[in-house]
Parts: C-alpha cells; sequence; structure tokens
C-alpha cells in the first residue's frame, strides 16, 4: 500500500475523467473559443499544450446559432472562454452571465483590435439586433486583428498557466511568422488584380476590405439575421445591372438561393466567400485557409 502507485491508475483516472469532461489534455488550461476562425489562433497558440474546444461548428453562421447541452457543459467548466463580442454571438451572452468561475475575453473592442464603422443610415447595416451597433465585429478577417488576437490568447494562457507560458509566446512568434507572410501574399494576389466593386451577401467583409483596399458595391442582407425580402432583391438588381458589377458571392452558412436570385438573367457571375469556414479542417491551419480562400476567390472572379 505504501510503495508506488500503479501508474495505470492515475492514468487510467485521467482518462476516465477526460472521457466524462472531454477535456483533450490534462495540464492544459480548459479553453472555449466560440467560433473557428478565433479557435484556429487559439489553437496555434496553444499547440503542443492542449487543444481548445470550439462552441459553433463552421457550417453555421454565429449569428443565428443555439447552445447545445454539451457546450453549455463545456462552458461552465471553462477556465477561459475567447469569444468576439455581443454583437456577434449572441446566444452567448446568458450563458456567459451565468458563469461561476472562468475568465472571458471578449475581443472586440479590445486594446489594439481595430474597428471599421459602418453607416447606420445606408442601406448596408449590419445590426445583428443590436439597433446602436457601429462597428463590423467580424474582427478577424483583418490580419492586423488576427495578430493581436493571438497576442491577447498567449497573453491570457501565459497568465493563467505560466507553466506554459514559454511555449505559448514560442507559439506566438511562429504564428506571427506564418501571418506576416500570409499578409505579403494577399497583398500579392488582390494588388496586382484592378479590382472593381462587387456585391456580398452580407456586411461582413470591412475589414478584409479596408487591409487590401477592396470596393464592394453593396451587401443584399440588411441583417444576417433575416432573409432580404423581394424589394430589397430587386434593389440589389437594379444596382448590379445600373453599375454592371460582375461578381456576387454567396456565403455556405446562408441559403445559396439568395445569391442565385439576384445574379439570375444578368452577367454578373456567382461566387462564393466564406468568413467562417464552413468546409475547412478545424485548427490551426484554418485561419490561413481561410483567409487565402477569401484572397483567391476574390481575385478570381474580379479579374476573371
Ligand atoms: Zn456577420
Amino acid at each position: 500500500m505504501f510503495g508506488k502507485m500503479p501508474r495505470y491508475i492515475s492514468a487510467l483516472a485521467i482518462l476516465a475523467l477526460g472521457a466524462t469532461v472531454a477535456w483533450p489534455a490534462l495540464a492544459a488550461p480548459k479553453v472555449v473559443v466560440s467560433i473557428a476562425p478565433l479557435h484556429s489562433l487559439v489553437a496555434a497558440v496553444m499547440e503542443g499544450v492542449g487543444e481548445p474546444v470550439l462552441l459553433v461548428p463552421p457550417s453555421a453562421s454565429p449569428h443565428a446559432f443555439s447552445l447545445r447541452p454539451s457546450d453549455a457543459q463545456a462552458l461552465a467548466n471553462a477556465d477561459i472562454v475567447f469569444r468576439v463580442g455581443a454583437d456577434m454571438e449572441t446566444f452567448l451572452d446568458k450563458p456567459l452571465a451565468a458563469l461561476a468561475s472562468g475568465i472571458v475575453v471578449t475581443l472586440d473592442g479590445a486594446p489594439g483590435i481595430t474597428e471599421q464603422s459602418i453607416a447606420t443610415d445606408g442601406a448596408s447595416d449590419h445590426n445583428h439586433g443590436h439597433d446602436d451597433h457601429t462597428s463590423d465585429p467580424h474582427i478577424w478577417l483583418s490580419i492586423a486583428n488576427a495578430r493581436r488576437i493571438a497576442e491577447i490568447a498567449a497573453e491570457t494562457l501565459g497568465d493563467s498557466d505560466g507553466e506554459n507560458a514559454q511555449t505559448y509566446s514560442q507559439n506566438l512568434a511562429t504564428l506571427d511568422r506564418r501571418l506576416d507572410s500570409l499578409q505579403r501574399d494577399l497583398e500579392t494576389r488582390l494588388s496586382t488584380t484592378q479590382t472593381p466593386p462587387y456585391i456580398v451577401l452580407h456586411d461582413a467583409y470591412r475589414h478584409f476590405e479596408a487591409e487590401f483596399g477592396l470596393q464592394r458595391a453593396a451587401a443584399i442582407a440588411l441583417s444576417p439575421e433575416r432573409r432580404p425580402g423581394a424589394r430589397r432583391l430587386r434593389e440589389i438588381r437594379d444596382l448590379l445591372v445600373a453599375e454592371d458589377i460582375k461578381c456576387v458571392f454567396a456565403e455556405p452558412q446562408f441559403p445559396n438561393a439568395i445569391a442565385a436570385t439576384v445574379v439570375d438573367g444578368t452577367n454578373a457571375r456567382l461566387a462564393e466567400l466564406d468568413p467562417i469556414g464552413a468546409d475547412l479542417a478545424i485548427g490551426p491551419d484554418l485561419y490561413f485557409d481561410l483567409m487565402n480562400n477569401l484572397g483567391r476567390a476574390l481575385s478570381d472572379c474580379l479579374s476573371g
């Protein structure tokens, strides 16, 4: 009894515990991330230590999501939760308010995160159900913001898990280098293209457009939570014809018929932009695949 504990006992106990609460690693902090692109950046910072849990599958829109019981459980046990903010994951407001312990990191509005304002009087009001909403909450579509998000993640993780602080900061340095080369690649791809205005499904790309000097003509959906009506679709068709728009971009998180209706019978091409990464493998590479896909979809359609 006083001898050495057989190693398998603690290992089994760990495995059993791991199985009930579904945490992948023992020593790592229990981290929950709301959406796939943020999850990708946090996962890159945590590489070799543990894996964060993702709440919203990338095929779903975070604007119209409800929490499953298993997610609520993961959230209740979390040490750290990373999210965009109240304008993005509305479904998180109540569960997070009920959180007993744990740190919630809200990235929209955090120091060093740039904002892109949205004109609330215009035709492209991205409300997310908040009438006073004035900035584009898709903050991860700026690489400068992605760098800052990764930095905040590394700081937060290092503070709560000092033992792995060095790994987090090494991972951050690696991630920064990858982000630098992503930025150069996208600048090359998008600057060689004279990009005419285009139409997007919902007003999600202001950060990306500002960073790479792109100009969209309009967004079809006035709010990501409501399907655009017949009148709105007519307005967009009129604009498309009047300005000879070449490209209309659908999104996999929304019904394809909306964008298809707009281009039907016109010279415009129908293509796709995905701000979340519906078809991508979840993990550290998702962010890079997502951004490269956006750059490729835009340059292919607009220069084609
Ligand atoms: Zn959106």
